[in-house]
Parts: structure tokens; sequence; C-alpha cells
């Protein structure tokens, strides 16, 4: 038998998540307030099928508490798929007339020992007009013995008509950490050696299906050897987080050429780049919830604590404006993917991406008007950005994430012997104007600029900084 039946729930107590559709369900058998007829909808394996046994069971067995005994008769007919009374369908492949019409028959019969006769319709969307609206007559006037639990993954599909006839129940996905803690049980009953990170993997490669999980589980358990990362990855082709992260960095240092390795070594695995495509996205929108947020749990849940931690280092680099620019370019080319050369897409955004840009516009500005205004500007030999670069140089050693939030700020120039800057967030100003890090900010300016210059941060606008820009500049360098 496999894993998945061997453990499928048998008492609503055991099911992982779904504790809205379980707390209803069970306040509902308490007081004897039984429908004729249930929609479940979600995802592929989020336990629609395995509540509506559950529910059948329930309903049918005399010594419900509300949970179903699973000592009488009933239930242990209803366990093993036994009972008369209870009959699946399967729309899918039954998705006709012919079909709904011989349910009809079969519904006015009585049940045969238990009090309901109760009909599962798995994967209903798939339902002609002409079935559903079969279906239809027989949900509006059901017999009194005659329960319907309808379940499907694309509720939309669904005719108004038969939805309002149902009580609905939405299954959502679940969580990666609900997925683990299921497996590490059947892992236990079932003496399997495994390493949670690979525990983690195998959730993550199942996106939010339990049935999927388990069966990976199953799989790998078969070999007899210890679960972990490197098996998972190698029997699932998973994109190896390794690989993500190395093209995160290369992104993050500009590097153009350790940006093509990573994928050509991506590709050189014979990893899907779709695939790949949407494992860098999903990683990135994990990062920018952390950076929004300071939330950190979406990584530390999805991630391995080697990858976790590295990630938390490198985000440190990295600024949200930055990040968004990155998903957006990455996402963008997807459509090349579909007609021509897979891997084109990320090429042409890790090129795009790694392009090494200015710190700011402040240095062409500054010398268009040096060519414009001849020589009564005094330009010091390295201009702007060279001190401004031995600047942030300056600071790093500080504290990182200082150094990365001064990176990305805009420098509007000065304000008498001020340096005026700009940042996108409150919490990078106030990060700036930190008692310590504005004496190690003042401290820095003087060694890197050769004299003493105040720092002035301020909130803005992007837009704004470019124009007086130039102006305060060069004010700086006279
Ligand atoms: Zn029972």
């Amino acid at each position: 038998m496999s894993l998945y039946r061997k453990y499928r729930p048998q008492l609503f107590k055991d099911l992982v998540n779904q504790a809205h559709v379980k707390t209803t369900l069970l306040t509902a058998l308490k007081r004897n307030k039984i429908g004729h007829a249930y929609l479940f909808a979600g995802p592929r394996g989020t336990g629609k099928t395995t509540v509506a046994r559950l529910l059948a069971k329930a309903i049918n067995c005399p010594n419900r508490s509300p949970e179903p005994c699973n000592r009488c008769l009933s239930c242990k007919e209803h366990t093993k798929l036994n009972s008369l009374d209870l009959i699946e369908i399967d729309a899918a492949s039954n998705r006709g007339i012919d079909e709904i019409r011989e349910l009809r028959e079969r519904i006015k019969l009585a049940p045969s020992s238990c009090e309901y006769k109760i009909f599962i319709i798995d994967e209903v969307h798939m339902l002609t007009t002409e079935a559903f609206n079969a279906l239809l007559k027989t949900l509006e006037e059901p017999p009194t013995h005659a329960i319907f639990i309808l379940a499907t993954t694309e509720p939309h599909k669904i005719p108004a008509t038969v939805l309002s006839r149902c009580q609905r129940f939405d299954f959502v996905p679940l969580s990666i950490l609900d997925m683990v803690l299921r497996l590490k049980k059947i892992a236990h009953a079932e003496r399997i050696k495994y390493d949670e990170d690979g525990l983690k993997m195998i959730a993550a490669a199942a996106s939010g299906g339990m049935r999927d999980a388990i069966s990976i589980l199953d799989q790998l358990s078969s070999t007899g050897k210890k679960i972990n990362v490197l098996m998972v990855q190698e029997t699932l082709g998973v994109v190896p987080e390794r690989a993500i992260l190395k093209l995160f960095e290369a992104i993050i240092r500009e590097d153009i050429n350790a940006g093509f390795d990573a994928l050509s070594r991506i590709k050189e695995k014979g990893y899907n780049i779709i695939h790949f495509r949407k494992t860098l996205l999903d990683f990135l929108r994990s990062i920018l919830v952390y950076k929004m947020s300071e939330e950190d749990s979406e990584l530390k849940e999805n991630y391995s604590k080697e990858t976790y931690q590295k990630v938390i280092d490198l985000s440190d680099e990295v600024e949200i404006r930055e990040l968004i620019k990155m998903i957006k370019i990455i996402a963008r080319d997807s459509l090349i993917e579909k007609d021509t050369i897979p891997s084109l897409g990320l090429e042409i955004a890790i090129v795009e991406l790694t392009k090494r840009q200015e710190p700011a516009s402040i240095v062409e500005e500054v010398r268009d008007e040096v060519r414009d205004h001849g020589p009564q500007v005094k330009m010091a030999k390295g201009d702007f950005k060279d001190h401004w670069s031995r600047f942030l140089e300056e600071i790093k050693p500080h504290n990182h994430s200082l150094a990365a939030i001064l990176r990305s700020a805009r420098v509007l120039g000065a304000r008498g012997n001020r340096l005026l800057v700009e940042v996108d967030y409150d919490f990078h100003r106030k990060k700036i104007e930190d008692k310590i890090n504005m004496q190690a900010i003042e401290k820095a300016l003087k060694n890197s600029f050769g004299r003493e210059i105040g720092f002035e941060c301020r909130v803005g606008k992007h837009e704004e900084a470019e124009k007086s820009l130039k102006d305060i500049a060069l004010e700086v360098f006279e």
C-alpha cells in the first residue's frame, strides 16, 4: 500500500491545515446540521477528497462524537471504501449526461445500510453543460437520504446555479512547515531516516500538495538511504539552491561572467529553464518580503539553513528598488522561452542587470558642466565619483547595511558645507541618522574628501532629485 493511502487521515484531528474547514464541519456534525450539498474547492493535494470521505464516514457513523468512531461496521466499510452508500464518481472520466442520468436513478434508491447515501463527485467542473443541468435538477429537490459532496480544482467553471445550492469550503495550499511536520510524522512511523532540509525540499517541490509530497517521500524511502537535500535534488531535478544563490550574488556584484557561469551550469545539468526562472522569481520574492517587512519566516521555512544565512547577508547589499527591478526584468522576457531559445530571456536579463551603473549621474553632469562653463570650475583631479566611492568603501567595514543604503542613496549636492543626500524610505533615513552611524559617516567623509563635510539626509522621490543635482554638486568642488 502506498504511504499516502496508508497515512490518509481517518479523523478530522489528523488533518494538517484547513483549520477553518475542520472547525466548521465538526461544529455542524456536532449540531446534527447536515447539508445536502457541499462544494470543496482548492488546488490538488490539499485534502478535498480526504475530507469528503471523512465527512461521509462521520455522517454515517451512529457513534460519531463528532469524529467518526472508526470501529463500527459503517466506519470500517467507509475506511475500506467498500460501503454501498458511499459512491465516488470521477467527473473527469464520467462527464456526460448519461452518467448523471444514471446517478439520478441511483439516488432514488434508499441507502442500503446507512442513514445516508453519499455521492462524492470529483473534478466536478469537468461535467458537460447538459450533465450540470441534470445535476442541478437533483440538487434542487434531493431525496432526504442523499448528500452530495462536489470537489473541484476550478470552482470558477461551475455554473452559479449549482454553486448557489452548495455549502462552499475553500481549501488552501499547505504551507511548507505544515507539510514538513506531516512528512516527519510519517517518516518516524515508517522509520525512514531523513535530514530536515531534505524534507523541506520535498515539500517545496510538491508546491502545497500533500499527496505529491508523500509520494516523493515514498519513492525516496524505497532506496533505504537517508533522505537528504542532494538525494532529493538528484531524484527530482530540483534546482539546487546554490545555483540560485550564485546567480543572485552575480547580479548584486554586477559580475556578468559569474552570472553566465551560473546559468550555463544550470543548463549543463539539464534543468528546465522555465522552472528555474520560476524558482528564481520565488526566491527574489521571498527576499523582497524580508526586505520590506524584516519578516524572515518565509525565507527560514522555504530554504535550508545555509542558504538562509547567506541570503540574509547578501540581502543587506541590495536595495528594495533594485530587487523590484530585478524581478521585473527577470519576469519580463518569459515569452521568448516559448518559441526560441529557452535561456535567452534570462541571458538578456543577466546582461541588463550586471551592466555596471554609475552611482549617480552626477559624474556626467559635473563633466558636462565643466565642458560648458570652462575652467572657472575647479574640479579636483579625482572627480566626485572617486571621492564618493572611497567614502562608501570607508563605511563598509563599519556597517554593511549602512553602506548598502548609502550606495543606493542619491547625492543631491551640498547645502553650505553639508552634503545633501536623498533616500527612498524613512527607515533608511533613521538608520543613517543613528548617532553612531552618523559619527562613522562624518569620519569617512573627512577621510575620503580630505576635509570636514557635514551630512544631511532626507526622504524623497527619485524624479525630483535629478534636477537640483548639478547646481548644488558644483558647490562641493569649488
Ligand atoms: Zn463509526
